[in-house]
């Protein structure tokens, strides 16, 4: 497993990877954002990438091979290119959208129906069930992030040092988490007052 601490933050124990309660294109992203320009990877494995399922989408213990880590990583990549894409408004490669596109076919239902009462409801759909199903959900859930109203909202962390992504719910977020907000904090006082600490 990696040794990944920042910016999950010391009331984050017990995962080697970030999960920030941020759509799932971005929960997959920030697998392996940078911090302090390296890349922190955290799905080197087939059980990294079952254990990320159970954390970020609710699929537990899951079947993973290296084919499903390679297939997982390969529409990691192609969500990258996407999503900058809808971050800076400009053209995307055609090779990154099939790759979408391949994968949404995989999606499980997102709904279903069921009873209540004498009447119908929609229900969510059940968790994904293999990690094929895990990359349609994925894909799926692309396709609602970069097309259109939300794509203005996805962003990077301001904390220098960081290059986690997420979606703003309002205009004025400007971190991934508030590790991250506090430790900018501290750096900016530090720069205001360079002797009153150490
Ligand atoms: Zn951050």
């Amino acid at each position: 497993m990696t040794d990944f601490e920042a910016p999950t933050g010391p009331d984050s124990d017990r995962h080697e990877f970030p999960v920030i309660g941020e759509p799932l294109p971005l929960e997959l992203l920030n697998t392996a954002h940078t911090w302090e320009g390296e890349v922190e990877e955290s799905l080197t494995t087939p059980a990294a990438l079952r254990d990320w399922c159970g954390a970020a989408v609710g699929s537990i213990d899951l079947a993973v091979t290296a084919a499903d880590l390679a297939a997982v990583l390969r529409l990691r990549g192609a969500i990258a290119h996407v999503v900058a894409a809808a971050r800076a408004g400009h053209g995307v490669d055609v090779e990154a959208i099939d790759v979408v596109n391949d994968d949404l076919v995989l999606a499980p239902p997102a709904r279903r129906l069921d009873r209540l009462g004498g009447g119908l409801v929609t229900v969510a759909g059940p968790a994904p069930t293999s990690i094929a199903q895990v990359r349609g959900a994925v894909a799926a859930a692309t396709v609602e992030l970069v097309s259109g109203a939300v794509a203005d909202r996805l962003r990077e962390c301001a904390n220098p040092p960081c290059g986690m992504v997420f979606l703003a719910g309002h205009g004025r977020r400007r971190y991934c988490t508030a590790w991250c907000s506090n430790h900018d904090r501290q750096r900016r006082f530090r720069e205001r007052h360079p002797r009153s600490v150490e």
